[in-house]
Order: C-alpha cells, then sequence, then structure tokens
C-alpha cells in the first residue's frame, strides 16, 4: 500500500478487519470458487474502501489446504485472508463468537456456553488477526475493526500503529446491562481491549450506555457519560451511537422497477423476514398472529402471514432445533385455520434475491418487525425503504434497536401476543392518511440517514477521536462521588509518591508541584474535610515532604501515626525489632553497588536500585531480597526498589482505620465517608482491607490488576480529583 506522507489521516487508505472476507470461498471438485456475499457490511464498505484504498482483512470461509491459494476477485483494494483451521473454527467462530457472546450480547445469557478452551481459541485467532492488521497498517490513516467476533484485537493492535493512525471499532448487536455482560468470565479481558480503540461505536444510545456502564463499574475507568468519554491508562476512548442505514435509494430503485405479481391483492399480507435465529422471535411472532386469527375471526381467509426464514448456523444444534420448533408450530397453526381456499402462514425456508425481496417488501401491507431483541435490524428500513406506491404499515418490536429512531411505527413488546395481535388489528385497518403520514416520516428519516451517510459519520468521528478530545472535566466526579459524599464527612487518605508526586530517580526531588499544594491545602481548610497522608517514608520523612501541620500523617506504611485529634502512635510489636533494621541496613549496604543504595527510615528500610543497569538488577534484587529475609524481615517489591518491613501484620489499611476509630469513634462509618487514592503494591493492601468501606483509587496505567474501586491515569488526575473535592458543595461538618 502506498501512502503519501503529507496526506490528512482522513484521506488515506483503510484497513478494515471483520470475521468474514467481502466475498466467500467455497470448494468443489474443479477446486476452489468465489462466490459474492452481498450484506449491509459489504455494501458500507466496499465503497469507502474503492475510494481510499486499503485493505480487506478477513476470514475467507474456508481452511485452506497446503499448496493451495486463494483466489481473490478482482476489486480496486487489496484483501488479506487470515487462515482459521476448521478446529479453530469450531472454538472461536462457533464456540466463543456464536454461543457464548452471540446470546450473552442479546441479553439470552441463559443460552450461552461459557468454555475456557473457546475463549483461549477466540484470544488466538484475534491475535493472528491482530497481526495482519499490523502488516497492512503502513500508511494508512484508520484501522476499522467489525463486531463481536473480533473484540480482543484491537489490544494488540495499537502498540503496533503509528501515532496518526485512529483505531476504530464498530458492534453490530447489541451491547447488554452490566448485569448480563459480567457474567462473562472474561469481562474484563474484552472491555479493556476495546478501550484500546479511539472510537467505538454503537448502534443506538441504550448499548453506549451500557458500554459506559460496565468499563466504569468493571475496570474502574473514569467515564463521562455526558460526553462519552472514557479514561483508561493514558488513553481515551470516545464512546458513540451510530445507528447504521441502508442502500435507500437502491431498495426504492428496485421497488418501483419490479412489476405487480399478478396474484398480488387477493390476500392481504403481512409479512415477516428474518435470519432464523432465536433472536427474531418467529414463533412468538406465529403465535400472535394466531391469537389475532382467534380473536378477530373476520381476518380469516383474508389475511396471511409470509414468512421468509433465511436458513443460518445449521450446525448449532439450537438453530436445528428452532427450525423443528418452528415446522411444527406452521404445521399446527395451519392445520387448525386451513381451508379450501385458504392457509394462514406462507412459510418459506430460504433465501430470496434482492429483487424479489424488494417486491415482496412493497407488497406486503403490514411489515411485522419482532426481534426478541435485535442489534438494529435492517429489514424495518429496507421494507419502509420499498413503500414507493400503497404505504402499508410497519409494526416494530420495541427491543430491536431500529425502534430507537423509527418512532412512527406500531412498536409492540414481542413477548405480548394479545399486544402484537392488536397491532396487527389496528395495522389492517389503519386509515390510509395515517399510514401515509407514517411511512413519509418513515422514508424521510432512513433516506436522509442512509449508509453511505453512516459510513462517512463514523470515519470522520474516528478521525476527529485521534486527533482532538476534551478533557474529562469534573462530569464524573461530580456525578458518582456527590452521592457518596453527600451529607457525611469526608476522610480522605492518600498516598505520596505516585499519587500527589509523579516518581523520580531519587526521593528527595519527589516534591509536590504548587498547584497540588493549593488543592491539598484546599481539601484540608474544608470544616467538612480531614486529609490524611500515608506514606512508606519515615513519618518525619513525609511531614517535611508535604509540610502542612493540620494533616495527619501516617509513616513507614501506617507503623507510625500523627495528626490532630490523634494521640501519637507507634505500633507496639516494634519494640522486638529496635536496632534491628539498621543491621540489615548495613548489610544491604553492603552489596550496594553501582548506584544502589538504603534508606533508612527508622523501623523499616527501602533498598533502592534504580540507577542501577537493568542487566545487574536482577541478580542484585535477589540477594537483597534473601538478605531481607535472613534477617527476619518481609520483603516487597516496589518501583525500583525492594521495601523491608518487619513481619507485624500491620499494613496501610490497618492504619486508616486506626486512623478513623482514634479520630471519629468506633461507629465513623455511621458520619464519614472515606476516599483512598494510590498507586503501588503497598496501596493495594489498603485497597483489599477496605473493600466495602471506602472508594478507593488506583493510580496509574492499568496493566496490573486491583482491588480498588476506580481508576485514575495520573498525579494529574489526583490533581483534578482533589480539585473538584476542594470546590464541591458542602456535606456535613464538625
Ligand atoms: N436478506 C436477504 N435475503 C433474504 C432475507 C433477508 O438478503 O431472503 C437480507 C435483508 O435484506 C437484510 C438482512 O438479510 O439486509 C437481514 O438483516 P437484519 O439486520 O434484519 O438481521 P441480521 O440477519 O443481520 O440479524
Amino acid at each position: 500500500m502506498s501512502a503519501p506522507e503529507n496526506r490528512a489521516s482522513g484521506d488515506r487508505p483503510i484497513v478494515v478487519a471483520s470475521n468474514r472476507l467481502p466475498f466467500a470461498i467455497g470448494r468443489n471438485g474443479d477446486g476452489l470458487h468465489v462466490h459474492s456475499a452481498a450484506g449491509g457490511l459489504v455494501s458500507a464498505m466496499d465503497p469507502v474502501l474503492s475510494k481510499r484504498g486499503g485493505t480487506w482483512i478477513g476470514w475467507p470461509g474456508i481452511e485452506l489446504r497446503r499448496g493451495e491459494t486463494l483466489p481473490v476477485p478482482d476489486r480496486p483494494y487489496a484483501i488479506a485472508p487470515v487462515n482459521v483451521s476448521n478446529e479453530e473454527i469450531d472454538h472461536y467462530y462457533h464456540g466463543f463468537s456464536n454461543e457464548t457472546l452471540w446470546p450473552l450480547l442479546h441479553s439470552m445469557s441463559g443460552r450461552s456456553r461459557f468454555d475456557r478452551r473457546d475463549f483461549e481459541v477466540y484470544s488466538e485467532v484475534n491475535q493472528r488477526f491482530a497481526t495482519t492488521i499490523e502488516e497492512q497498517s503502513a500508511g494508512a490513516g484508520l484501522v476499522w475493526i467489525h463486531d463481536y467476533h473480533l473484540m480482543l484485537a484491537a489490544r494488540h493492535v495499537r502498540g503496533a500503529l503509528a501515532d496518526d493512525v485512529s483505531l476504530a471499532f464498530f458492534l453490530h448487536v447489541p451491547f447488554p446491562p452490566f448485569d448480563i455482560f459480567r457474567l462473562l468470565p472474561w469481562d474484563r479481558e474484552l472491555l479493556s481491549s476495546l478501550l484500546a480503540c479511539d472510537l467505538i461505536g454503537f448502534h443506538v444510545r441504550g448499548y453506549a450506555r451500557n458500554f459506559l456502564d460496565c468499563v466504569e463499574r468493571t475496570l474502574g475507568a473514569r467515564v463521562d457519560h455526558e460526553a462519552g468519554l472514557v479514561e483508561y491508562g493514558d488513553r481515551t476512548t470516545r464512546v458513540r451511537a451510530m445507528p447504521i442505514g441502508i442502500e435507500f435509494e437502491t431498495f426504492d430503485g428496485l421497488a418501483r422497477a419490479t412489476d405487480r405479481q399478478p396474484e398480488a391483492g387477493r390476500e392481504r399480507i403481512v409479512l415477516g423476514v428474518d435470519r432464523l435465529d432465536y433472536t427474531k422471535g418467529i414463533p412468538e411472532r406465529m403465535r400472535a398472529f394466531e391469537r389475532l386469527l382467534e380473536l378477530q375471526p373476520e381476518y380469516r381467509e383474508k389475511v396471511v402471514l409470509l414468512q421468509i426464514a433465511v436458513p443460518s448456523r445449521t450446525d448449532v444444534v439450537e438453530y436445528r432445533e428452532l427450525k423443528s420448533e418452528i415446522d411444527e408450530l406452521v404445521g399446527a397453526i395451519n392445520g387448525r385455520f386451513t381451508t379450501s381456499a385458504w392457509s394462514p402462514i406462507r412459510y418459506i425456508n430460504r433465501g430470496v434475491d434482492r429483487e424479489r425481496l424488494a417486491a415482496l417488501y412493497r407488497d406486503a401491507d403490514v411489515a411485522l418487525v419482532t426481534p426478541l431483541r435485535d442489534g438494529m435490524n435492517l429489514v424495518a428500513k429496507e421494507w419502509v425503504a420499498c413503500q414507493v406506491d400503497d404505504p402499508g404499515v410497519l409494526i416494530l418490536s420495541r427491543l430491536a434497536g431500529a425502534a430507537e429512531t423509527m418512532r412512527e411505527a406500531l412498536l409492540v413488546n414481542p413477548y405480548d401476543l394479545d399486544g402484537t395481535a392488536g397491532a396487527i388489528h389496528r395495522a389492517l385497518s389503519m386509515s390510509e392518511e395515517e399510514r401515509a403520514s407514517r411511512i413519509a416520516a418513515l422514508r424521510r428519516r432512513e433516506n436522509r440517514d442512509d449508509l453511505d451517510g453512516w459510513t462517512s459519520t463514523f470515519v470522520e468521528a474516528a478521525a476527529e477521536a485521534r486527533k482532538a478530545l476534551p478533557s474529562m472535566g469534573d462530569r464524573d466526579f461530580e456525578g458518582w462521588l456527590s452521592d457518596f459524599i453527600k451529607d457525611y464527612r469526608l476522610a480522605l487518605f492518600l498516598d505520596y509518591d505516585g499519587t500527589l508526586t509523579p516518581l523520580t530517580d531519587h526521593p528527595d526531588r519527589a516534591q509536590l508541584s504548587p498547584a497540588m499544594r493549593e488543592v491539598l491545602s484546599a481539601c484540608a481548610a474544608r470544616p467538612d474535610a480531614d486529609v490524611a497522608i500515608v506514606s512508606g517514608r519515615s513519618l518525619d520523612g513525609v511531614r517535611a515532604m508535604v509540610g502542612d501541620p493540620s494533616l495527619t500523617y501516617a509513616g513507614n506504611h501506617g507503623l507510625e501515626i500523627e495528626g490532630p485529634g490523634i494521640p501519637h502512635f507507634v505500633h507496639e510489636d516494634l519494640v522486638h525489632y529496635r536496632g534491628r533494621a539498621e543491621e540489615l541496613a548495613d548489610e544491604l549496604d553492603a552489596i550496594a553497588s553501582d548506584g544502589a543504595w538504603t534508606e533508612r527510615k527508622g523501623p523499616t528500610l527501602t533498598f533502592h536500585y534504580r540507577s542501577v543497569p537493568e542487566s545487574q538488577r536482577a541478580s542484585l534484587t535477589r540477594e537483597a531480597r534473601a538478605i531481607v529475609v535472613r534477617a527476619g524481615y518481609q520483603p516487597r517489591d516496589a518501583h525500583c526498589a525492594v521495601e523491608a518491613r518487619p513481619p507485624i501484620g500491620w499494613d496501610k489499611g490497618r492504619a486508616v482505620l486506626h486512623i478513623l476509630r482514634s479520630r471519629y469513634g468506633p461507629a465513623w462509618s455511621e458520619s464519614v465517608r472515606v476516599i483512598y487514592a494510590g498507586d503501588d503494591q503497598t496501596d493495594e493492601d489498603a485497597f483489599r482491607f477496605l473493600s466495602g468501606l471506602a472508594t478507593t483509587f488506583r493510580i496509574g496505567h492499568p496493566d496490573s490488576a486491583t482491588a480498588a474501586t476506580r481508576r485514575l491515569p495520573s498525579v494529574d488526575a489526583v490533581r483534578s480529583l482533589l480539585g473538584w473535592l476542594a470546590r464541591r458543595r458542602e456535606g456535613a461538618s464538625g
């Protein structure tokens, strides 16, 4: 792919990755054959790829045998196949994609199968897609990953992309609420992978809201719900609802081009068109139609339900069972109502081509689109585009994404058979004026928001998201911390290094910035808040760094505590260790070379090796840890340092509880809310200990797991949290 360096990212080639390529390959006696694959995604991506150039990456639909090369149809862009073996397809595609994610994302979690092997293969195949994306991305302006088959690809891609390349993902199915998505044992992996993108698109606002809720509650990411922004680690992701459209003019044209069928007009037609999938609610729809015939016999011999069910995923048991269920139901309903001149259900169990489909759409009096759950539903939109003469009526499930915008349809709950039967009756008896008004509004919208518009909106939004994101601001704090603190006194506990100051190469250089000092003092000055600094430094050391006598200080990971209203505290077991830390420090000094040194902090010490060359660090720290253990102390890894503490079952979490009880009494939780922020392993002790008792923030890049409730990406974000806490409306004082 050639890429002139000076082109704006908006004109540069695009890399598209989707499960399937824009054509399918089949094998017969003569070898491999190419079939065209029509469908929404191909119609959307083909024009933009043809215009800007680039690559389409996907699985060709067949396992290539040794020596076989893929026949690639001539296209104005490159094709990069990803080979996936038949066995991998079982786990990655049939298994994890279609038997775990598909039902879960459609909120039908009872049908989801959770199988670790499926997930592992899904990860491997996603990694392979990511590698191909990397290979194809030189010179590209945008990498656009599609749909639930590839939710883990982004994570592997981001690091390999140049800085000015946008990485974006669109989910073509629904995204479920937190309580459903959390059933997935690998929820964190999927969510954090997606957050490697600059832009994540969903069909409707409801799905975007669910996703934001999940990343906030599962990962502890910072979320601005109003602006649709997520801050996670060093990256900000924009999350947007962008409902996909259809090729309106094409369907409109097809509907005008085909003549009416001679038999049309004899019976009134209620039309259903779906893939044969349990999300589509086909049995429920047939029962609703049966209900109509029961309740209103005048429709017998006058109305027909014409159901087209395109076979789908026929190698999955549940789909075969669904087919049998529908076959039986059609038999039972037809058996019950059929007369010599009429049968109520006309059932076609195969796909039809676009021309025929457009004619069927046009000639139907009613479109009955009643999925139990559907990301969008294109049939509803295509049907609208085909209402070119006598306008029909659209009955649409309120559980389809399309219902969010297609307001003029008759919206129904597909589980409510009486309600749906009532809607069919209303549709069949609706006046021409009402039908025409509803259809006109629906057509106007679908014509305006068509497929081309969707593609360009997405591509522009992706470029924009990479270039400039508005800052997160304070809105997220306002949103959930206001309620948490409201009417309570606030006890704020803050680690020092890595939380209030960036980490430096020597502890003496980690000075508070004037801005941080200002917000810290402003918090402490509030009558309804108390601030404590909880540090691994010595008590005197950390007090000297902060310098504000009105705060509480806990030094040596809480072994020593001092502050207003708290009697000076030194852990009683330290008497058994008097002098031993000094001896240990001497021993460590003896092995210190090449810039390693020991920080003596009274009862504890820290052996620093930040200046030691990388090649010597492993052996040096091994030796240091062994010395610490031999001395009867506990070694603990810190940032380029080994900490040594006496093993007396005390940590930052216990120190916080000690401060709370000393200062506010044993019933402290009745009047005080606790916030704790810290950045390293010693703070994890506090996060675990305080779970359920406090809101805790882990600061820094989210590579390691955390027990904290939330994450904040940087010291700057801590400053903005403290700024908000200092400015917020007053809570309880005294
Ligand atoms: N479709 C088709 N032939 C048929 C029936 C349906 O090509 O016989 C197409 C239809 O035009 C629509 C798609 O299948 O574009 C179905 O899309 P929808 O969003 O309704 O459901 P999905 O199958 O994506 O879940």
